[in-house]
């Protein structure tokens, strides 16, 4: 497999039925599925206050459920081994005496942050998860897992006396994704910025959102590619990135030394031109990134919103995509050989625009391509790639499509 095809929803709802019954003896009661997400423009800016422009990918997390009458979680996925058993009673911080080992910790976290929040006690449920998001490739199946359950939960939910569908109005979905956020955080134990169940949960289908992490306020903005014959082109380096978590962890704390040192409570409340003389040279670039990816994220969405995506429109976004890759590569340093290849290629081969997507430390490029010009940079970036002796890349055709339902 080259080009990692989403799967159609009946293909998904078929293979998590079948995975459900065959494990629990019985027909699941109800299907969800939430996608992956990618982020356009935007990146290690949530978590700095700043906007990000995600949208959801056609490559979604599956779940079959079934209702229990005990606060038993029984949970299989296609992509681990094994059964797994969890007691909605018995479900422990990360840093606790009980932690939730391993991936159940994002099944159950989100229960459990939805009792935190004040909802009615969960009931247990069986579960089976299958996916074609690809796992730790930057295209948050952490988040598709969280979002495609939190439907599951909601809809569960939904049942009790006086609750309600939260699915059904962007309020609703916004408490889902804070569920979510707190699911990975505080149980799974994996520091995450927000971004990627907001795109989960309130993206819409030919749109991105511009999400502006400080009151986590969104805005859809139309992004038919197809409709000028362009395609957003998923380069998933397949990189091994043992690192992510602690580098990730560090540049959020030199962000947080940064703006306090500066007077502010997050680096997007500075000015463009604030004098950044008094942080130290590695706090002065991390620092610049957030700032300069701010705005190159707002002027993107600016030129979006302004016209069509042709002529010198579409290549100063082509030009913003770049120059976001060359301030991750330079001053926010979480780039890698295999991203920056396969950046440096996609546009050598004509592409519009490049960029690292996600984290960083491996996992995503994208690349903004003409669709006659996407099986030439598929193919170089495969050829180049080989040279180097990395693992071979796949690819994945971005289509912004629709949220967890
Ligand atoms: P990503 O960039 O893909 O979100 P993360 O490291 O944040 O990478 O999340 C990957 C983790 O999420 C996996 O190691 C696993 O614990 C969990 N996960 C994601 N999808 C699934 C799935 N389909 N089945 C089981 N666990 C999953
Ligand atoms: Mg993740």
């Amino acid at each position: 497999m080259i080009v990692n095809e989403a799967w159609s929803l009946d293909e998904g709802a078929n293979r998590v039925s079948d995975l459900f019954e065959k494990s629990f003896g019985y027909s699941p009661h109800a299907i969800h599925s939430a996608p992956g997400r990618v982020n356009v423009i935007g990146e290690h800016t949530d978590y700095n206050g700043g906007y990000a422009l995600p949208m959801a990918l056609p490559h979604r997390t599956f779940a079959a459920v079934g209702k229990r009458d005990d606060r038993v979680v029984r949970l299989i996925s296609a992509q681990e081994t094994g059964i797994r058993e969890v007691n909605l009673d018995e479900v422990g911080t990360y840093d606790s005496d009980n932690p939730v080992e391993g991936w159940p910790a994002y099944v159950v976290g989100v229960a459990w942050a939805l009792e935190q929040q004040g909802k009615p006690k969960m009931p247990g449920m069986d579960v089976a998860i299958d996916s074609c998001v690809p796992f730790g490739a930057g295209l948050s199946s952490s988040a598709a897992l969280e979002c495609a359950v939190a439907v599951a939960w909601d809809a569960f939910m939904a049942e009790e006396d006086g609750w309600y569908a939260l699915i059904a109005s962007d309020k609703g979905r916004s408490e889902l994704v804070e569920a979510c956020i707190s699911a990975e955080n505080d149980i799974a134990g994996a520091p995450t910025g927000g971004m990627d169940q907001a795109a989960s949960l309130r993206c819409e289908e030919g749109s991105v959102i511009l999400l502006d992490s400080k009151d986590s306020s969104i805005r859809h903005i139309p992004f038919d590619l197809e409709a000028v014959g362009l395609e957003l082109l998923v380069i998933d380096t397949r990189a091994p990135h043992q690192l992510a978590d602690g580098q990730y962890a560090e540049r959020r704390a030199t962000c947080e030394a940064s703006a306090k040192k500066l007077g502010v409570k997050y680096l997007a409340d500075l000015e463009p031109d604030a004098d950044l003389s008094e942080l130290s040279e590695n706090e002065r670039k991390r620092t610049r990134h957030v700032i300069t990816e701010i705005a190159r994220t707002l002027k993107f969405a600016e030129l979006l919103e302004g016209g069509e995506l042709t002529g010198e429109r579409l290549a100063e976004l082509g030009q913003l995509m770049t120059e976001s890759h060359e301030s991750l590569r330079v001053d926010y340093e979480v780039t890698v050989p295999e991203l920056d290849v396969a950046v440096s290629t996609a546009l050598e081969n004509g592409a519009i625009g490049a960029r690292m997507t996600g984290g960083g430390f491996g996992g995503s490029a994208i690349a903004l391509v003409s669709v006659d010009k996407v099986d030439q940079v598929i193919d170089a970036v495969k050829a180049r790639f080989e040279e180097h002796g990395f693992n071979e890349p796949h690819f994945l055709h971005a289509k912004p499509s629709a949220p967890a339902n």
